[in-house]
């Protein structure tokens, strides 16, 4: 699965058999597995076609596996700090302030709910964005012993919402999109997206 925000640069949509979106890969990769037999090709855009000694394909933007994959859970989504801070609209969930509201030296983290001193694991409704000042305050306290409240609950997100939080979907992977989950979960999402556009790698590395 793929997991690193950079993976995200040559982007081919990958539904299951299922046609539920299951990630971003990169397109090279997409075009493997179609040779393969793995996946059909869905979708195409005009760029230049990859060419092999064996076949020439266009460029894959959207994928479905042939066979089903199972894809357990704890492996679907994992924390990620871009993830993580998509979720959180790149906002400190304790004093609410967005990324570019943050001054000086501070940044956006994430922050252990329960902290994993005291057992908190790395699940998605044990960790929250946090700017560096909250994370600091707080320590290796919960948030009511710091003082600190959670302005909303945390809990695992979408897939949806956290493609188009990194905004790396194309219309036509957008359909596909919208076909699973629906039109309204793909309206909701883009009026969040166009509300408060969000630069890219910007996010900071500490747990
Ligand atoms: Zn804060």
């Amino acid at each position: 699965m793929v997991d690193d925000a950079e993976e995200f640069v040559v982007g081919c949509l990958a539904l299951n058999a299922s046609y539920e979106p299951l990630t971003i890969v990169p397109a090279r990769r997409a075009v493997r597995l179609v040779l393969d037999g793995k996946a059909e090709l869905l979708e195409a855009d005009g760029s230049e076609p990859f060419r092999s000694e064996r076949a020439e394909l266009p460029c894959p933007v959207v994928i479905r596996l042939v066979r089903f994959v199972h894809v357990p859970r704890r492996f679907r989504r994992q924390v990620t700090n871009t993830f993580l801070f998509a979720r959180d609209d790149y906002c400190c969930m304790y004093c609410g302030r967005h990324r570019s509201e943050l001054r000086g030296r501070q940044f956006l983290t994430r922050d252990h709910i329960l902290p994993t001193s005291r057992g908190g694991e790395n699940t998605w409704d044990n960790v929250v964005t946090s700017c560096s000042s909250c994370n600091n305050r707080k320590g290796n306290r919960l948030p009511e012993e710091a003082g600190l409240t959670l302005q909303t609950e945390p809990s695992e997100p979408n897939y949806v919402h956290l493609v188009w939080a990194v905004r790396r979907v194309t219309p036509a992977q957008a359909k596909y999109v919208a076909m699973f989950y629906g039109p309204d979960a793909v309206e909701a999402v883009l009026a969040g997206a166009s509300a408060r556009p969000v630069p890219h790698g910007q996010s900071s590395i500490q747990a």
